[in-house]
């Protein structure tokens, strides 16, 4: 209960300018960030990169970044992901990385945003095709999810590896998967990081825990590839399990976490022989991102508390 709010009031300042200029002025904050976010530069991004390559991983990279403004600043994100794109390239592993893209840092809330955020993401996903890189389309809160999809679709014509994101908070999510099976696409399935209302989403852990299980069923029955994204150890035994009974190779499905959350669980993974891919957000634009993490796991707060004592003393 005491989670549930704490957690609640963690989302809302995830949104908050005020909490942001104070949470950003602790100055211990970038010590504990450093644990979700490897650097702010695409250099930072790129070791860690190698560092993951080296041990059994693959990567998603994450430039982060929401709701730009204005068309500059949309630009401003196009070019710093196809400037990522250039760095992994020089450094020798851009094979088989993915990046993922908010598409509101592209766009999509300006007016004629669909179209600004779909040319966007279609000129990354040239550039990522010409280096084997794959493109994923986070997926953002519920008023987006329409869109995201029918950009998804769009982008596929061209570039069959462009994912999307489906999240088993959404009520709408089994129909998703219904729609998408038959079109062959990459989809990555998460529980969902947003707060949404009951009239479109479910309420309880155990309801969204159910949901995941069922997706995880009828995503690998589909000839959808399926990103199994979480850290719930419970959730990727069912997704091993139901992999085999579906006769999926190592090649067939991928399970994903993000940076710096369960390591010894990645490792797990690794050494059991499956697909490992790990999402490395970087970027000086931290704040939202970090207290969404926050916010999914409010012992994370007392983590940051401690680290705060501790430099006070
Ligand atoms: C690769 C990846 C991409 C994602 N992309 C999106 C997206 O596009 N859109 C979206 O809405 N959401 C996205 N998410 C976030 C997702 O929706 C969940 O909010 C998040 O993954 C927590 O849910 P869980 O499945 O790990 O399970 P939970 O049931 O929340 O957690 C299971 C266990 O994992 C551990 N854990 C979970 N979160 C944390 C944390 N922050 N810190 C420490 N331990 C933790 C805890 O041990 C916890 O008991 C993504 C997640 C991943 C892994």
């Amino acid at each position: 209960m005491l989670d549930q709010a704490l957690s609640q009031t963690l989302n809302r300042a995830s949104r908050s300018a005020r909490a942001r200029r104070a949470v950003e002025s602790f100055p211990v904050t970038r010590k504990v960030v450093d644990r979700f976010v490897p650097g702010e530069t695409a250099a930072d991004a790129v070791a860690a990169t190698r560092r993951l390559i080296a041990t059994g991983r693959t990567v998603t990279l994450d430039v982060l970044g929401e709701d730009v403004l204005d068309l500059a600043g949309a630009r401003a994100m196009r070019d710093a992901y196809l400037a990522l794109l250039a760095a992994l390239a020089e450094a020798g592993c851009a094979a088989g990385a993915d990046v993922s893209l908010k598409l509101s840092a592209m766009g999509q809330a300006l007016p004629g945003g669909t179209t600004i955020a779909t040319d966007h993401a279609a000129e990354i996903a040239a550039a990522a095709a010409a280096l084997g890189c794959t493109v994923t389309l986070d997926m953002e809160d519920h008023t987006t999810v329409d869109s995201t999809l029918a950009i998804g679709t769009a982008l596929r014509a061209s570039y069959p590896l462009v994912g999307n994101v489906l999240q088993t908070n959404l009520r709408r999510t089994p129909g998703d998967i219904a729609d998408l099976d038959g079109t062959g696409a990459r989809i990555r399935l998460v529980k969902g990081a947003y707060r949404e209302p009951a009239s479109v989403a479910l309420q309880r852990k155990a309801e969204v825990d159910g949901a995941y299980e069922r997706a995880i069923d009828a995503l690998m029955s589909s000839d959808c590839h399926p990103m199994i994204a979480t850290h719930d150890p419970a959730m990727l035994d069912r997704a091993v399990a139901r992999a085999l009974a579906a006769g999926r190779g190592a090649d067939g499905w991928e399970a994903q976490m993000l940076y710096g959350v369960r390591p010894e669980l990645e490792q797990r993974m690794v050494d059991d022989g499956h697909r490992m891919r790990v999402y490395i957000p970087f970027g000086t634009d931290w704040y939202g991102y970090f207290m969404r993490r926050l916010a999914e796991r409010p012992a994370n707060v007392a983590f940051f508390l401690r680290a705060l004592a501790h430099r006070s003393r």
